[in-house]
């Protein structure tokens, strides 16, 4: 039957879908917002069913999400990366494929908020144990482990307080004990530490953040050894985390700039540091590069090229400087935006802690989080300060 002879219905549903072959590509990959893939014939569907799975066929992975996770391989320097549709789905399956009943986890106890939930409240659901630790202190770490820990999960800068573990020394603690480390890089990004390169097993990160850069994408990532991938990768598509492909692409688009973008982040949050640690209406200042930071030497020698945009800060009467900024840097709970915003880590990130836990980790009512932007410096600080006053 040739074409001509279908009704207008059936030429509607079908028009178009096969591309004409064209010598020349485009410079920018395009979006493939396909969510299933067309198979010749059962021969060629059984082989890629039963293959290595790289062929896409139906949420297991879109062309756009494989290009982000040869990129975030590359970035991170592992075998292999997957993404996921979260920063959180991403962490879930990185933990769930080497995790089942029975095993013990040890997280340190500075990490994001609803890391600290998933740990807390759904892990042990599935008889999986945790334990959380001071990760700074490796004695705390070494004493924590037990026969049946099979992964120490860290952030490299902890969200908010950006404390500092010792990324290599932890490394070595758990494979000394037969166990892998878990770094969720996500503050810091592959263009100023690379987990992996250190001893990291698994690095994880929000997407969202970094290394999209424009609050304009959702999504995860896991980077680390092939077989290691491979588990999380099962786990993702079981657990249904698939990353869409219009987020893949926006992140493709975000990632280019990865690189100018976090050098511009490092150095005004380092200026935003040294500046405001001496404003009579900030109480204190938590950032790695200060020499008030209690890891000052360690982070000075493990980031050489800066480590991060983020500064948390405990000011005087925080609704006051919230509401004295007047939205010019915005609150808006998440980080990383190429314009500077704050957090509210008590109310927000951190909400599921009791107080009493908040108040022990340096998380006051009054402690807010600057995702330092790439704006003039000398604009931003007029912001602030005015602010202040
Ligand atoms: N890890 C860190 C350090 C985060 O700050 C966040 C979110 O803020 C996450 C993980 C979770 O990522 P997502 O929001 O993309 O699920």
């Amino acid at each position: 039957m040739s074409d001509a002879a279908y009704t207008p219905t059936t030429l509607a549903a079908r028009a178009g879908e096969e591309a004409p072959t064209n010598p020349s590509r485009p410079l920018v990959e395009p979006i493939y917002q396909s969510t299933v893939y067309a198979f010749p014939d059962l021969d060629t569907l059984e082989a890629s069913m039963a293959g290595d799975g790289s062929a896409f066929y139906y949420r297991n992975g879109t062309p756009n999400g494989a290009t982000l996770e040869r990129a975030l391989a590359t970035l991170e320097r592992t075998e292999a990366a997957l993404v996921a549709g979260s920063g959180m789905a991403a962490i879930s399956a990185a933990l769930l494929g080497v995790l089942k009943t029975g095993d013990h986890l040890i997280a340190d106890e500075r990490v994001y908020g609803v890391t600290v939930a998933l740990l807390r409240d759904e892990l042990p659901r599935l008889g999986i144990l945790v334990t959380f630790v001071d990760a700074t202190d490796p004695a705390q770490v070494e004493a924590a482990w037990q026969e049946n820990t099979r992964v120490l999960h860290i952030e490299n800068l902890t969200n908010p307080t950006l404390t500092a573990p010792d990324v290599p020394a932890l490394a070595e603690l758990a494979h000394a004990r037969g166990g892998l480390l878990s770094v969720d890089s996500t503050f810091s990004s592959p263009a100023l530490f690379r987990p992996a390169e250190h001893g990291a097993d698994l690095v994880t990160h929000s997407v969202s953040k970094y290394l999209s850069g424009h609050s304009n994408a959702f999504g995860g990532g896991v980077a680390g050894r092939a077989d290691l991938i491979a588990l999380a990768r099962t786990r993702l598509q079981r657990l249904g985390g698939t990353m869409s492909a219009f987020d893949a692409w926006m992140t493709l688009q975000g990632l280019k700039t990865l690189g100018l973008r976090m050098r511009a982040h490092a150095q005004n949050a380092q200026a935003v540091a040294d500046v405001l640690e001496n404003h009579p209406r900030v109480r204190r200042v938590h950032f790695p590069g200060l020499t008030s930071h209690p890891q000052f030497k360690r982070a000075h020698d493990l980031y050489p090229d800066g480590f991060t945009g983020m500064v948390a800060l405990d000011v005087e009467d925080a609704p006051a400087f919230v509401r004295a900024l007047n939205g010019r840097v915005p609150l808006a709970p998440s980080l990383a935006d190429v314009c500077s915003t704050l957090s509210h880590p008590w109310s927000t990130s951190h909400r599921a802690l009791g107080d009493d836990d908040k108040r022990r980790l340096g998380i006051t009512p009054d402690l807010l989080r600057l995702s330092v932007g790439i704006e003039d410096i000398g604009d931003l600080l007029g912001d602030l300060e005015n602010a202040l006053a």
